[in-house]
C-alpha cells in the first residue's frame, strides 16, 4: 500500500506540471486593409494632408495597416460634414427614427462581436477574453441602453425642453477602444447631436470597422464622422470654430490644456481623466474574494485602466494574509498572446507606455518600496511588463502617487476606517474606489466619505450603461452613462 502523504505529493506534482495547451482565437475572422482614409460624410476619403502613419500589433510589433494623419482641412470637412448633417437632417428627425440606427448599431456589433474582439486585441494588445467578454458585449449594450431613452428624453428631463446642442468632438484614449467609442457616441446620437470622433493614434482600428456598422446600418451621412490622428489631430478638433462640444478622456495634462483652450469660447465640455483608485480591505471583508477583486482591480486590462485600484489598502490585522494569498494568485496570471483564450494578462500597448511604466517601477524601487514579481516567463518579441506588487510604500512615492496605467499595484496598510478615508482620499485624483467589507452600514459611510465618482463594495471594475461614470478633482468633470450621461448632450431649460 502507497501511504496517504505520498499519493498526495505525487498528485501535486502531477497536477502542478500539467502546461496550458494554446487556445489562440483565429486572425482571420477579421479583414484588415492595408490602408485607410479618414470616414467623413458617410465615406472613406484620402487624407487632405496626405499623410499617413502605421499601425501595429503590440504582441508582435508588427505593422497592421496604415492610417490617415488628418490635418487641420481635414478636420475642417469633418467638421462641416457632421453640421450639414445636423441641421439637415439628424436634428430633424423624429427622435424614434434616431432610436431605429442605435437599436441597428447595437444588433450589428453584437453579430460582429467575434470581429470586434479580434481586431481589439490585435490593435490594443488587450487579452481577447476580454475584448469578447466585456469590450464588446458593453459597446453593444451602450448603444441598447441610449436607443432607448432617444425617443423619452421629455420624461428624463420633464419641463425642461431637452434640446441637441449640435456637433460634438469626441476624442477618445487607446485602452478601451471600442467601448470609449461607443460610451461618446451613444449618447450623444440619442439626444440629436451628430459626430466627428477622433481614436487614439495607436488603436484606431476598431473605429474604423466600426463605420462598416454604421454603413450597415445605413446611418445618413455624416451624422458620425471618424478622424484619425494623433494629439495634433485632436488639438484641431478642440479648436475648430463649428464644433460644440467637446468630450474628451485621456491623460490628466491633456484634459488640462484641452480646458484652457476652451476656456471663454462658450463651448461646452466633458472631462473623463485620470486616476489613482484605493481599493480598500477591511479586516472582516471576505478575503478570497477580495484577492480577486484587486487582482481583477489593477491587473484587468494590463493596468491600463483610468479607475483601476491601484493603491490598495489593507487593514493591519490581515495585512499578512492578504498579500500572501495576493502573491499566490499573481503566480497563476498568464501573460502572453492576447489572442490566447487563456490569457489573463496581454501587452502593453505600446513602447512609450512600456517605458513609462518601466520608469515608475524604478521609481519605486529607488524610493524604497519592496518590489514582488511572480516567475513569468515573457515573449520575445512584443511590449510586456509582468504583474507587479510593491509592499513597503509609503504615501509619498510617485508609484503612490502617479497614475501608472500598468500592471502595478501599491499596497499601504491602515488601522481604523477614518485612517482609510484620510488616505484614500490623499490623492489628486477622484475617479473611483474600492471597499471590501461585510458590514452594509460601513459601506454606505465609506461611498459618503471618498471623494471618487465610483464607488464599487464587494467588486471592482463592474460597468453597466444605466450606470454613470466620472471623477473629482483632477480625474475631470461630467458624467457618462446612465441619464446622467445624456446631460453634456442636451440643451436644458432651468426646470
Ligand atoms: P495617454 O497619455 O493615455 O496616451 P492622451 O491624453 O495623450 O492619453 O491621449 C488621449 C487622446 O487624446 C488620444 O486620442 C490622443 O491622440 C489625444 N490627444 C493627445 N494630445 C492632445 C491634444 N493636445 N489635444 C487634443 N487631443 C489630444
Amino acid at each position: 500500500m502507497i501511504p496517504a502523504a505520498k499519493v498526495q505529493r505525487t498528485a501535486a506534482t502531477v497536477v502542478s506540471s500539467w502546461p496550458y495547451a494554446p487556445a489562440p482565437e483565429s486572425k482571420d475572422i477579421v479583414k484588415i486593409a492595408d490602408r485607410y482614409g479618414l470616414f467623413i460624410g458617410g465615406k472613406f476619403v484620402e487624407p487632405l494632408s496626405k499623410q499617413h502613419y502605421t499601425t501595429i500589433d503590440p504582441a508582435r510589433e508588427e505593422p497592421l495597416s496604415e492610417i490617415a494623419q488628418a490635418g487641420k482641412a481635414d478636420v475642417a470637412k469633418a467638421v462641416r460634414a457632421a453640421r450639414e448633417a445636423y441641421t439637415g437632417r439628424w436634428s430633424k428627425l423624429r427622435p424614434s427614427e434616431r432610436a431605429k440606427y442605435l437599436f441597428r448599431i447595437a444588433r450589428i456589433l453584437q453579430e460582429r462581436a467575434r470581429e470586434f474582439a479580434v481586431l481589439e486585441s490585435r490593435n490594443g494588445g488587450k487579452p481577447i477574453r476580454e475584448s469578447r467578454d466585456v469590450d464588446v458585449p458593453l459597446a453593444a449594450a451602450h448603444f441598447f441602453y441610449y436607443a432607448g431613452w432617444a425617443d423619452k428624453l421629455e420624461y428624463a428631463f420633464p419641463n425642461r425642453k431637452p434640446r441637441p446642442i449640435g456637433v460634438a468632438g469626441q476624442i477618445i484614449p487607446w485602452n478601451f477602444p471600442l467601448l470609449m467609442l461607443a460610451w461618446k457616441i451613444a449618447p450623444a446620437l440619442a439626444a440629436g447631436n451628430t459626430v466627428v470622433l477622433k481614436p487614439a493614434e495607436t488603436t484606431p482600428l476598431t473605429a474604423l470597422l466600426f463605420c462598416d456598422v454604421l454603413r450597415q446600418a445605413e446611418l445618413p451621412p455624416g451624422v458620425v464622422n471618424i478622424i484619425t490622428g494623433d494629439g495634433r489631430t485632436g488639438a484641431e478638433l478642440v479648436s475648430n470654430a463649428g464644433v460644440d462640444k467637446i468630450a474628451f478622456t485621456g491623460s490628466t495634462e491633456v484634459g488640462k490644456a484641452i480646458a484652457r483652450t476652451l476656456a471663454g469660447t462658450g463651448k461646452r465640455l466633458t472631462l473623463e481623466l485620470g486616476g489613482k483608485a484605493a481599493n480598500i480591505v477591511f479586516d472582516d471583508a471576505p478575503l478570497d474574494q477580495a484577492v480577486e477583486g484587486i487582482v481583477n482591480g489593477i491587473y484587468f486590462n494590463q493596468g491600463h485602466v483610468c479607475c483601476a485600484g491601484s493603491r490598495l489598502f489593507v487593514q493591519e490585522s490581515i495585512y499578512e494574509a492578504v498579500i500572501s494569498k495576493l502573491k499566490g494568485r499573481m503566480s497563476t496570471l498568464r501573460v502572453g498572446d492576447p489572442l490566447d483564450k487563456n490569457t489573463d494578462v496581454g501587452a502593453i500597448n505600446s513602447k512609450a507606455q512600456l517605458e513609462k511604466i518601466t520608469s515608475l517601477v524604478a521609481s519605486g524601487v529607488e524610493e524604497g518600496a519592496e518590489i514582488y514579481q511572480p516567475p513569468c516567463k515573457l515573449p520575445e518579441r512584443g511590449y510586456w511588463f509582468v504583474p507587479t506588487v510593491f509592499t513597503n510604500v509609503a504615501q509619498s512615492y510617485r508609484i503612490a502617487q502617479e497614475e501608472i496605467f500598468g500592471p502595478v499595484l501599491s499596497v499601504l496598510t491602515f488601522r481604523t476606517p477614518d485612517e482609510a478615508v484620510e488616505k484614500a482620499n490623499n490623492t489628486p485624483y477622484g475617479l473611483s474606489a474600492g471597499v471590501w467589507t461585510e458590514k452594509g452600514s460601513r459601506i454606505l459611510a465609506m461611498a459618503q466619505k471618498l471623494r471618487a465618482g465610483v464607488v464599487w463594495a464587494n467588486t471592482y471594475n463592474r460597468f453597466d450603461p444605466a450606470s454613470p461614470f466620472g471623477g473629482y478633482k483632477e480625474s475631470g468633470f461630467g458624467r457618462e452613462g446612465g441619464l446622467h450621461g445624456l446631460e453634456p448632450y442636451l440643451a436644458l431649460e432651468e426646470a
